[in-house]
């Protein structure tokens, strides 16, 4: 049985007197949740959630890491320097960095790689754009983010991400795969993970992101294959965000 992981994916948004705001509101209304629960925080923060959220059942992560160890890399952040604030997730692959910032699945791979190797857990996102979606292309355009780290992890390491299926064109619009959609490519994700490894594919939690709310999350997170959710705008309010982790 693979338990619910709820994540908050907050992208570049936050002061510190506002996280400490929204932070607290979540701790509170916590409760026991039965879902996993964290937040993907911009990485000047993380020493923030550290310090605010140690002891709570909410974990913290950064929404990049480097694929390299150390060194002249300006800019980077290691996944080192993220355990050095008792990071637990790493989101890697995100469409947002992917567009803009020209990541290739290749190199989303190598970050995961770097990720698994230190300790950290990596949230490897894949996803179609509304043209590949509507061109029939979105099972071959997953399947080509996700081979490429299939290619790179060793089974024993495919065992320890976790993979979030994010429609680009439903990222922020407000417009979300309908259950059936999410569910046949989470399906088709997970098959895909089970032809190098069954018991890797059988375990992993497989999150669905792209403007998951309130008023959608408990349909979505009531399909098999659906096993959490990765959450921006809805994240960044507390009532919101502990809605959805209510729905898991
Ligand atoms: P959204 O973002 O929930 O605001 O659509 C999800 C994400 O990009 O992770």
């Amino acid at each position: 049985m693979r338990r619910k992981l709820v994540i908050g994916n907050w992208k570049m948004n936050g002061s510190r007197a506002a996280n400490t705001i929204l932070l607290a509101g979540i701790k509170a209304g916590l409760g026991d949740a039965r879902a996993d629960t964290a937040v993907c925080v911009p990485a000047p923060y993380l020493a923030q959630c550290q310090a605010e959220l140690t002891g709570s059942a909410i974990a913290w992560g950064s929404q990049d890491v480097s694929a390299h160890a150390s060194g002249a890399y300006t800019g980077e952040i290691s996944a080192a320097m993220l355990l050095d604030f008792a990071s637990k997730f790493a989101i890697v692959g995100h469409s947002e960095r992917r567009s803009y910032h020209q990541e290739s699945s290749a190199l989303v791979a190598q970050k995961a790689l770097a990720g698994v190797n230190a300790g950290l857990v990596p949230v490897v996102c894949v996803g179609e754009t509304l043209q590949e979606r509507e061109a029939g292309k979105t099972a071959d355009v997953v399947g080509e983010q996700l081979d490429a780290v299939l290619e790179v992890l060793s089974a024993e390491q495919l065992a320890k991400i976790v993979l979030a299926y994010e429609p680009v064109w439903a990222i922020g619009t407000g417009k979300t795969a309908t259950p059936e959609m999410a569910q046949e490519v989470h399906a088709l994700l997970r098959a895909r993970v089970a032809k190098k490894d069954a018991a890797a594919a059988a375990g992993m939690q497989i999150l669905y992101g792209g403007s998951m709310k309130p008023e959608n999350a408990k349909e979505l997170l009531a399909q098999p294959d659906i096993d959490g959710g990765l959450i921006g705008g809805a994240a960044l309010k507390a009532a919101d965000f502990l809605a959805i982790i209510a729905a898991a």
